[in-house]
């Protein structure tokens, strides 16, 4: 039997600076991986570490079979470290966690059977969290239930690398920034089905976090960026013209009121503050309007130059095709 060409799984991995976890999560990752008795692979991804991290891998490589390496030129972040896996990536089903061993390997499984279960994306939850102190777990918290009310995908803990996909679903996105935080939500933006489970979740053992406070600060702006593609990537018109044209309405009213007073009761209107406000609000709305229109443009082109079609199809049945 000969072996087959394309694994069914693939694991993604970024590593900056990992190099002592490196061999154990190797280990770990194929302790819960060989008994599944399904091909897979592992896509470790060095991001330009500066400590002995490619090395090692070079040296787990030549060892393991399921193992593909790569090695960045410099440190990109993890965002894009993880794009990089993707793409190499063959597998059905991909699976990406932190190379820290905070992730556990052992959970794997269980994701892959709530994907079974007809889910596009199973996310984990870090429930009993790992992370000292309060600086880290507060902010966390808050941010995961702003980002759940923005975006509308009811989950406990976006910031839990330990995620499994469709692959389809990875494809249908173009991460960039550090947008890997919210894949759950570009991909609700895409019509998927996600659910989430529940994960262990270890303190660090080796190495430092790569993230400080400012990360908070960071999330936030890209949850902006989130909730602006998920309202408006299709339409900006609906908002930036609707809010355009009312505000030019009520400029006008205002203007046309203090017209009658100064036709009517020849009313000395050159010093009032409303006469203020009706010219602002006609000018925003003016500005608003033709922003609506810019971003409209805008949209098309980023459409059209991405060939991205505006609808993601789950499935397309035909009749047997006997006319
Ligand atoms: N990482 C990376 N490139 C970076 C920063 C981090 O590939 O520039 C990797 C890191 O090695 C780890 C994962 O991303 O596997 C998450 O990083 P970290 O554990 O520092 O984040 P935290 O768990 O503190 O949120
Ligand atoms: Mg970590």
């Amino acid at each position: 039997m000969s072996a087959p060409l394309r694994p069914e799984l693939s694991i993604v991995v970024p590593l900056y600076n990992e190099e002592e976890s490196l061999p154990l999560l190797v280990e770990q990752l194929l302790a819960s991986l060989r008994p599944l008795g399904r091909p897979f692979e592992l896509v470790l991804v060095d991001d330009g570490s500066s400590d002995g991290t490619a090395s090692v891998l070079r040296v787990m490589a030549a060892q393991t079979p399921e193992l593909v390496a790569m090695v960045l030129r410099r440190n990109y972040g993890q965002t894009p470290a993880m794009s990089a896996g993707f793409d190499a990536s063959r597998g059905d089903l991909i699976v990406t966690l932190d190379g820290d061993l905070q992730n556990d390997p052992a959970d794997i499984p269980m994701l892959l059977e709530q994907l079974e279960q007809g889910y596009d994306l199973v996310s984990g939850w870090r429930y009993q969290r790992q992370d000292d102190g309060l600086s880290r777990l507060l902010p966390s918290r808050l941010a995961n239930r702003l980002i759940a009310k923005v975006t509308g995908v009811r989950l406990h803990d976006y910031g839990c690398s330990l995620k499994a996909y469709r692959r389809e679903l990875v494809e249908d996105i173009s991460l960039y920034g550090e947008l890997h935080r919210f894949l759950p939500a570009l991909a609700f933006i895409e019509g998927a089905r996600i659910t989430e489970v529940k994960v262990n979740h270890k303190a660090r053992q080796f190495g430092q976090s790569k993230y400080g406070i400012d990360r908070t600060f960071r999330v936030l702006m890209d949850l902006l960026t989130v909730w602006f593609m998920k309202r408006f990537l299709t339409r900006p018109m609906h908002v930036f013209g609707f809010g355009g044209l009312a505000s030019i309405a009520l400029g006008l009213v205002l203007a046309l009121y203090l017209l009658a007073e100064k036709l009517l009761a020849n009313a000395d209107i050159g010093n009032r503050p409303l006469l203020l406000v009706a010219v602002l609000a006609i000018v925003a709305g003016v500005q608003l309007f033709c922003f609506g229109l810019l971003a409209e443009l805008q949209m098309r082109t980023y459409h059209e130059s991405q060939g991205r079609p505006i609808y993601r199809v789950r499935e397309t049945l035909r009749g047997s095709g006997a006319f």
